[in-house]
């Protein structure tokens, strides 16, 4: 028998990564010592409190049953009250709120909820590649939006053209932005709504990243910008801020209309998040600040490190103000893929090439904070050894 793949999947673009994922695993096999700073996955487990709460929550026969997919009003309700002691914004619980199985389930499926076949969707490139995946399987078309150095790695709307912005049903943002590590201005999100404003287009800002910041300084929500809620959504996970990456929680906020109709997709396709989970992210959000700042100040120790030792070596880099990434300019002479390959193979260091994420993050390295000061302190070392 031969099993033809589907056109959605055979026109998929190219997996980058595939190649330096073979590297790395060869290097491994000849057991190589490779320190991998390539993933945004926290090293860091899940705090204390939070795994007590789910071994309570797990024993709870009622949790054992299907659970609704827009969630608990429980999980909810902590959803809203995080919001508004954290950004100042007021949502209803039942109609602004929605659960997801992880954010990348809900950006992976809103465009099967809002795009037509034929249908632009501005996506930040280089950026999250499941904004144009999630496009791509809803027929819709991908309209890359660069984010430069010039541009302080917001994307230039002005630079948009009309017609495409007429075509445009919706917009992807992400800050503190992965992998660019850059944040955002209010300035920049009012010009946004404003934008999506004159030409309907529905923004979906992701803001998975809003609690990894440095020095105190909180980035801000897309929600506390006044009129945001009429033009969008944003999507958010307890994944980075809480180390819980395997657990697969998340969530959306926002305008109503957006929410029921990712929910009409959702409740057709999933069941929900296994309510322990939910019970568990309950006690999540309402997690002491002093926890989380714990978590901050190891971050910040590890991005100070590796900022004055890639400085120290002579690489292009700007401090981080917010996430676990650091976006470096390549050495001349290297493009990206030269460049990861060459600290793989003559330094043991897996970056990730940063074309991967989109053309024109070519000419930069991706780096992540998600691994102990030691290994961060080693692999400044042995990149300055090998050039
Ligand atoms: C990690 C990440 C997410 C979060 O994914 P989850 O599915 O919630 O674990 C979302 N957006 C970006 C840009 C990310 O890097």
């Amino acid at each position: 028998m031969k099993f033809e793949l589907a056109e959605r999947v055979k026109s998929l673009p190219p997996y980058l990564f595939a190649r330096i994922d073979e590297m790395k695993a060869e290097a491994l096999k000849r057991g190589k010592d490779l320190i991998d700073i390539s993933i945004g996955d926290p090293d860091i487990p899940t705090p204390v409190h939070i795994v007590e709460a789910m071994k309570k929550a797990v024993e709870k026969p009622e949790h054992h049953r299907y659970p609704s997919y827009e969630g608990m009003l429980a999980y909810r309700e902590a959803v809203a009250g995080w919001y508004k002691r954290r950004f100042g914004v007021e949502l209803d619980p039942q109609t602004e709120v929605l659960s997801l199985i992880g954010s990348k389930e809900g950006i992976g499926h809103i465009s099967l909820a809002f795009v037509n076949p034929g249908d632009l969707v501005l996506c930040p490139s280089p950026g999250y590649p499941v904004y144009s995946i999630g496009t791509l399987f809803a027929d819709g078309e991908p309209y890359y939006m660069p984010l430069t150095e010039e541009s302080n790695f917001l994307p230039d709307l002005k630079a948009i053209p009309e017609s495409v912005l007429q075509r445009a049903k919706m917009m992807f943002l992400n800050y503190p932005n992965n992998p660019t590590a850059q944040v955002a201005t209010e300035e920049f999100f009012r010009e946004v709504i404003e934008v999506a404003h004159k030409y309907n287009i529905i923004v979906c800002h992701d803001a998975a990243y809003s609690e990894i910041y440095y020095e105190g300084r909180k980035p801000i929500s897309f929600m506390q910008i006044e009129g945001a809620k009429e033009v969008g959504v944003e999507f958010h996970s307890l994944s980075k801020t809480y180390n819980m990456t395997g657990w697969r929680i998340g969530f959306v906020v926002g305008n109503r209309e957006v929410i029921k109709g990712l929910g009409k997709i959702k409740t057709n396709l999933d069941s929900g998040v296994f309510q322990a989970i939910q019970e568990a992210s309950v006690v999540a959000l309402n997690t002491e600040e002093s926890i989380l700042d714990e978590i901050r100040s190891t971050y910040q120790q590890r991005r100070d490190i590796l900022y004055e030792g890639l400085k120290s070596i002579g690489l292009e880099v700007f401090k981080p103000e917010a996430t676990f990434y650091f976006w470096v300019k390549v050495p001349k002479g290297y493009t990206s893929e030269e460049f990861t390959i060459h600290l793989l193979e003559k330094a043991g260091v897996l970056g990730t090439p940063g074309n991967g994420f989109g053309t024109p993050g070519e000419g930069y390295i991706r780096f992540a904070l998600t691994a102990p000061v030691e290994r961060i302190e080693e692999a400044v070392q042995r990149i300055r050894e090998s050039l």
